[in-house]
């Protein structure tokens, strides 16, 4: 867990864009966006992956949503419409190990994702 580079961020041992912090997430720029909104919205406990996700953690997660959609509003892309989405293991593309939700507009996405 010390290791995490997202519990680094979020104990400010790493410097990063941070635009909303509470008591259960933080969110902060992705560091390399691939829109030009790219905002990852972190629970704060070190929760691994979706697949690590308990039944205790439901209002968390629920609540990673209200802030991403307030988010979407401050951002402005709350009209155009945006994509919220979690990569979990190795096919899912997930490259950092701590649950975390991309908050992506600006732009038009294209679908089924490839
Ligand atoms: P994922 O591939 O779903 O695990 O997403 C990890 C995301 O974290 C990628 O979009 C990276 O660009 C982003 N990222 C990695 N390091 C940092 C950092 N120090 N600050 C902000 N974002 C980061
Ligand atoms: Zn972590």
């Amino acid at each position: 867990m010390i290791e995490c580079i997202f519990c680094k961020i979020l104990n400010k041992e790493i410097q990063s864009e941070i635009v909303y912090e509470d008591e259960l997430v933080c969110a902060f720029k992705d560091i390399n966006p691939t829109a030009p909104v790219h905002i990852l919205v972190v629970p704060k406990p070190h929760i691994e992956n979706l697949n690590a996700v308990q039944q205790q953690h439901k209002e968390l997660i629920g609540h990673v949503f209200v802030v991403a959609k307030e988010l979407a509003k401050k951002f402005g892309i709350d009209e155009k419409g945006y994509r919220i989405v979690v990569n979990c293991g190795a096919d899912g593309g997930q490259t950092i190990d701590h649950l975390h939700f991309h908050l992506l507009g600006g732009r038009k996405f294209s679908w089924p994702a490839g």
